[in-house]
Formats: C-alpha cells, sequence, structure tokens
C-alpha cells in the first residue's frame, strides 16, 4: 500500500508516537502529514518499561521503513527546552528525567519531545483547520481541557513551560471539584467528562424523569459519550446537558478572546467528533460574552481536521527539525 510513497520520500519519513495514560500508539509520518502505518501497544506504568516498548516499536517500524527521526506527544509538563518530562500524573516518568536524551541513546535516531496539545496543535498548524494562521489557539476538549498558543509559526510557552493552561481557569467560584484540586474550573463544566455533570444537574430538577438516559445519570452509570450520544438521539435531557456545556464553552473561549484576541480558535479533542451538536451554540455565547461585542471581529471557530491522529502527525513532524530542518520553537 505505502510502497510507492515510500519510495518517493523514504528519506524524510519519521515516528510520530501519542503516549496517553492507557496506550501508545505510534504512526510513520510523511512530511506531507500522511501516516502510512500504525502500531499500538498498552502504555507500561514502569518507566524502564515504557523506554523498551518505545524502542521496540521504533526497531519494528525501521524494519520495513527508513525511518529519520522520532516524536513524542506525551500527556504532561515539560521543561521550556522540551527535554526532561517534569509531571506526567498518568505516565511512569518521574522526577526531572530526562526522556529525551535517554532515548535518543537508546535508539540511536533524533528525539523529539511535545506536550500532546501542543503536538495536536501543530499538526493542525501544517496540515488541517489551522494551516498559516497567524494567532490561534487550539482547544482540545476531551477527558479534560487542554490548549495551546501560537503566534506567527511559533508554540507560546511561557517563562516555565506551561501555558496556556485555560482548563483551569475558576469560572464558578467555590464550584465543582477539580482534578487539579481547585474548584470551579472551566473543565469541570466544558470537558466530555462534565457533560455527565451537567446532566446531573439537570436530572436534579425534576423535569426530565420520563428520559431513556436519567436513571442512567441517576444511577451514576452514565459516561460523557452516553450523554453525548443521547443528545444526538435527541433525548431532552441529554440535549439539555449539552446545551449548558455549550454555554460553559462558549464562556470560556470569550476569556480566550479578551484575553489573546486571536483570529482563530480551533476545537479539538474527543468531543470535537460531536461538534456539529454544539459549535454553533458555543459560538454563539462566545460573541455575546466577548468584550464590545457588536463592535469589533471575533475570532473564527473552527472544528479540528486530522481527528484523533493530530498529535502523531504534528510531533512526527516537529521531530525533523532535530535533523536541521528546523521548523518548531524547541
Ligand atoms: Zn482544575
Amino acid at each position: 500500500m505505502a510502497g510507492a510513497t515510500r519510495d518517493r520520500s523514504s528519506r524524510e519519513l519519521t515516528v510520530g508516537f501519542d503516549i496517553g495514560g492507557t496506550n501508545t500508539r505510534a504512526g510513520v509520518v510523511t512530511p506531507d502529514g500522511e501516516v502510512l502505518d500504525v502500531r499500538s501497544a498498552h502504555t507500561p506504568q514502569d518507566a524502564d518499561e515504557l523506554a523498551a516498548t518505545i524502542v521496540r516499536i521504533v526497531n519494528e517500524l525501521r524494519a520495513e521503513y527508513d525511518i529519520a527521526a522520532v516524536g513524542l506527544a506525551i500527556a504532561g509538563f515539560l521543561d521550556p527546552d522540551c527535554e526532561i518530562v517534569r509531571f506526567a500524573p498518568h505516565l511512569p516518568w518521574r522526577d526531572d528525567r530526562p526522556v529525551r536524551a535517554e532515548l535518543e541513546a537508546a535508539l540511536g535516531l533524533p528525539v523529539r519531545l511535545e506536550h500532546d496539545a501542543n503536538s495536536a496543535a501543530w499538526g493542525e498548524y501544517r496540515f488541517g483547520a489551522a494551516i498559516d494562521a497567524e494567532t490561534w489557539v487550539f482547544f482540545a476538549v476531551g477527558t479534560g481541557i487542554g490548549a495551546t498558543l501560537m503566534h506567527r509559526g511559533e508554540i507560546y510557552r511561557g517563562a516555565f513551560g506551561t501555558a496556556p493552561e485555560f482548563g483551569h481557569l475558576t469560572v464558578v467560584p467555590g464550584g465543582r471539584v477539580c482534578s487539579c484540586g481547585k474548584k470551579g474550573c472551566l473543565e469541570r463544566y466544558a470537558s466530555g467528562t462534565s457533560l455527565v455533570d451537567c446532566a446531573v444537574e439537570k436530572a436534579t430538577q425534576g423535569r426530565y424523569v420520563d428520559c431513556a438516559l436519567y436513571r442512567k445519570v441517576v444511577d451514576k452509570r452514565a459516561s460523557g459519550q452516553d450523554v453525548m450520544a443521547a443528545a444526538r438521539a435527541g433525548d431532552a435531557l441529554g440535549l439539555a446537558a449539552l446545551s449548558s456545556f455549550a454555554t460553559w464553552l462558549g464562556r470560556g473561549l470569550s476569556i480566550v478572546a479578551d484575553v489573546l484576541d486571536p483570529s482563530l480558535i480551533v476545537i479539538g479533542g474527543g468531543v470535537s467528533a460531536d461538534a456539529d451538536l454544539f459549535l454553533d451554540a458555543a459560538r454563539e455565547e462566545m460573541g455575546a460574552n466577548i468584550v464590545g461585542a457588536g463592535y469589533r471581529p471575533v475570532p473564527q471557530v473552527l472544528c479540528a481536521e486530522l481527528g484523533p491522529q493530530a498529535g502523531m502527525i504534528g510531533v512526527a513532524d516537529l521531530a525533523r527539525e532535530r535533523l536541521g530542518r528546523a521548523t518548531g520553537t524547541c
């Protein structure tokens, strides 16, 4: 299948890893962002085993493809130079482990690390919904909210490499408890998992007892996907929960727009697969809450185009800078 492409650009192929808390996926990616092959494995909860898994997958792929470099999209905080994994609660790397240098030595190939949201954003910037956007924000809505700000082709990291954490802006003082330890964070109101909380709140109003979703919500058996599926099926409780989610998402986007004044916001992450159900409402809420509403341009809000492969495509592209053809900022 990939033979012709492989022959055309064999020296240019890189591998992009998407390392999540449960699964690790790796893709062989061309300079045009095309994924030729994908491997996956369970993510080991031991640091040495995780490194061994990465090396094994790369060696398997090298047996078939001429691989020039490797990129790793990581769900966690990195140092600003993208050398060290500082904090990744769902991965076994601890104590400022120098992951990039260790893997580069083990593989004998150039290695690039990047935060997972930044990787997906880079993928959208190079090959997806944000090509050539000058000042734009990627908003990854899934279990939580991850975000990236890009300005004139560079990823903005802040002084300590943690910017921007829009998901943990306090939008309801004293509100829902967040996994970060604070209360009332945006991601407790506008993430995939928050759909369940929105449904619980609506269910307690007593108006939705006849809905198919109601019993599941009351019995604490509903997932965010269940709520989204119910909304798609027209269930009144599902639609009410989704409306609440869309309202909060729109308010969050208005804060983003007020602070950063981007021309474009791209909604990615798992929830974006159902963007047709909520994006118009979120846009409307953003437009109504932005400062100077009606007297200024508002950012365009688009759905991401690369889907769940955005991270591996983006970090595979970023890995090319290690070959001396710099495209990123680390
Ligand atoms: Zn939080």
